[in-house]
């Protein structure tokens, strides 16, 4: 047991030592853990809680905790209700997952209810992970979803004592996928969200790239990159293209193909070898820490924890890791397609150089077709004052030009007359992290609202003003 364990929380915020932890700059590890079956029983539900806790605080590293995620879509526990079963005393040290699929506005109050009365201040609202029941349109309509952003702004409300975290995909290949995801990321922050956490991918250049991004507008949020072990299984799952957002690569996906023809035993090796790659690399290109998932149970728990011991220590200079990266890796393409776009020149090769930050890339210039552009033309001729109007004037034209849904508040003009509210989640504020990598959405088959938006605001010249526009319309 180290010394940390022995420290009694009874103060929410200055007894919050996960935040005092990413706080003070102390490298964190956090173990992924699921909810069960709803089937389980609330004993063995605590029970399952304090083994998993045993293994954690048992292991070798200091500053772990375990991540509670929700199943969004199966009628499992929720991530709240099954963390208030942990030992009161460690509550602090843990980080719980609210999922807004299926749940209300008022049903997510009452979550956050709940887990301020359990002490459970450490929360990461997420919103936009499809489930798979709601992969048609028709079914997407029929779920509704409280986007992130605005559980964000329900827990800043309720109480500072809650550190909130905001999860972002940094995996994007086209400039209005990445820039979208990170003009979201900047929502949440002004959201209140006090760190971050990717989620899961491979491409380091894509982890360096947000890291660049953020420190060359001086935002020092702590930073966690969750990274994935696979096993066999996962590995099959990811390869036939059954994990929604989670993107590959032909030369990954090659790879993986390759290790999956190993033994098992030869297999592990290969992925705990990545592991170890990664979390070093995570640390020497600025993360705070990581959030590992795959560890599902208390001796590979312990076993993992003791790689990133050994991960961490192997590694402290960025030159050497990135030789035993890139020899690892055999010059594999991360991205997956030719033309993929990248912000900066140069990522992979050093850390930041603080000397001479360095400069964004150009987007190349967007071209609307002709009839997108006709459309836009009629539309701002129309609507042009729609954001002053009454809701109550929504008539059928606006409603089929625009797909406005009468909202109180209006953002039709800041948003190319393009009604955010058309997102088959309903998600208004951006760009979920299941957009498929051409910018495509998976349940309509179209291109993203969201992604259809900064584009014709590019062409506009107008894309710089999407960062921070809070569209909360309804
Ligand atoms: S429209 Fe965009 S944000 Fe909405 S579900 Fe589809 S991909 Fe996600």
């Amino acid at each position: 047991m180290n010394e940390t364990q022995l420290e009694i929380n009874l103060d929410p915020v200055s007894g919050n030592r996960f935040r005092q932890a990413l706080e003070s700059g102390r490298f964190v590890t956090l173990i992924e853990t699921q909810v069960p079956a709803a089937e389980m029983d609330k004993e063995a539900g605590i029970r399952r809680l304090e083994m998993l806790e045993n293994a954690i605080f048992s292991g070798p590293l200091e500053n772990v905790s375990l991540a509670i995620t929700d199943n969004p879509g199966r009628p499992d526990w929720k991530a709240v209700e099954y963390a208030s079963g942990l030992p009161a005393a460690n509550r602090d040290r843990h980080v719980v997952y609210l999922s807004g699929a299926n749940l209300s506005k008022e049903a997510v109050l009452e979550q956050i209810q709940m887990a301020e009365n359990a002490n459970l201040y450490n929360i990461i609202p997420v919103s936009g992970d499809i489930p798979e029941k709601c992969r048609t349109l028709k079914e997407c309509r029929k779920t509704v979803f409280t986007e992130s952003v605005s559980t964000l702004n329900m827990l800043k409300t309720r109480s500072s004592d809650f550190f909130t975290g905001a999860t972002v995909n940094p995996f994007q290949y086209t400039p209005y996928a990445l820039l979208g995801s990170y003009y979201k990321l900047m929502k949440k922050f002004n959201s209140g969200a006090g760190f971050l956490v990717t989620q899961a991918g491979w491409d380091m250049l894509k982890l360096q790239s947000l890291a660049w991004y953020l420190t060359g507008r001086d935002m020092y949020y702590p930073k966690i990159a969750r990274l994935t072990l696979l096993s066999p299984e996962k590995t099959e799952s990811i390869i036939s293209g059954n994990t929604l957002g989670i993107k590959m690569s032909k030369g990954m996906k090659k790879l993986l193909e390759t290790e999956l023809t190993y033994n098992r035993a030869q297999f592990d090796a290969v992925q705990y070898r990545r592991l170890e790659l990664q979390v070093s690399g995570c640390r020497l290109l600025g993360f705070s820490g990581v959030q590992i998932c795959g560890a599902d149970n208390p001796s590979k728990m312990d076993f993992i924890l003791k790689l990133i011991r050994s991960a961490l220590n192997e590694f402290t200079s960025f030159d050497v890791w990135l030789e035993k990266y890139n020899a690892f890796m055999a010059s594999t393409e991360m991205a997956p397609f030719e033309h993929n776009f990248h912000l900066f020149d140069r990522i992979l090769h050093r850390p930041y150089p603080f000397d001479a930050p360095p400069e964004t890339r150009e987007i190349p210039p967007a071209d609307p077709a002709l009839p997108e552009k006709i459309g836009y033309g009629i539309r701002s001729f129309l609507f042009r004052h729609a954001d002053r109007q009454r809701a109550a004037n929504a008539g059928h034209l606006k409603t089929l030009l625009t797909g406005c849904r009468g909202c109180d508040t209006c953002y039709l003009p800041q948003k190319s007359y393009i009604c955010p509210l058309t997102c088959p989640l309903g998600l208004v504020n951006g760009i979920c992290g299941s957009v498929d990598l051409d910018g495509s959405c998976p349940v309509s088959k179209q291109e993203c609202i969201h992604h259809r938006i900064l584009r014709m605001a590019h062409w506009r010249k107008r894309l710089h003003e999407q960062e921070n526009m809070i569209t909360d319309g309804k």
